[in-house]
């Protein structure tokens, strides 16, 4: 009885004593860890141009559906995503499409304050996603 009451008060006094965990957000940020899910980009070539070769394997992978792509085939330009959206309200961070992805098109960075008012607000765009 008085030996799990003393390993009990002993782990108590020990994290009395140790640095807390907690954050003062938002004025301190948390730091996220290698591999973190946050934000999507869609990342560019050494010309500027979109990698996505709309192939559509983000969409087809996703589990939640909130990848949406209009693919649009091009005499000069090839095959390309005219519009590419995710709706963010949707997603759940999984990282499927990143992995799904060919040719390194799409990555996830450490964004993580993405909370909105609307769900509007959460539909990001190819403009936005290439900005990120
Ligand atoms: S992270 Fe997952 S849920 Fe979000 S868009 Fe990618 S595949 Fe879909
Ligand atoms: S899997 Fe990659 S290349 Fe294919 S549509 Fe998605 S982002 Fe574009």
């Amino acid at each position: 009885m008085i030996v799990p009451l003393i390993k009990g008060l002993s782990l108590t006094l020990k994290h009395f004593f140790s640095k807390p965990i907690t954050i003062q957000y938002p004025e301190e940020k948390f730091e996220c860890y290698p591999g973190f899910r946050g934000l999507h980009r869609l990342r560019t070539d050494e010309d500027g141009r979109a990698k996505c070769v709309a192939c559509q394997l983000c969409a087809t992978v996703c589990p939640s559906g909130c990848i949406h792509i209009e693919v649009v085939e091009d005499d000069e330009l090839g095959r390309y995503a005219k519009r590419y959206e995710i709706d963010l309200a949707r997603c759940i961070f999984c990282g499927f499409c990143v992995e799904a992805c060919p040719v390194g098109a799409i990555v996830m960075t450490p964004k993580y304050e993405l909370a909105d008012y609307s769900r509007e607000a959460m539909q990001y765009d190819k403009g936005m996603l290439l900005r990120k």
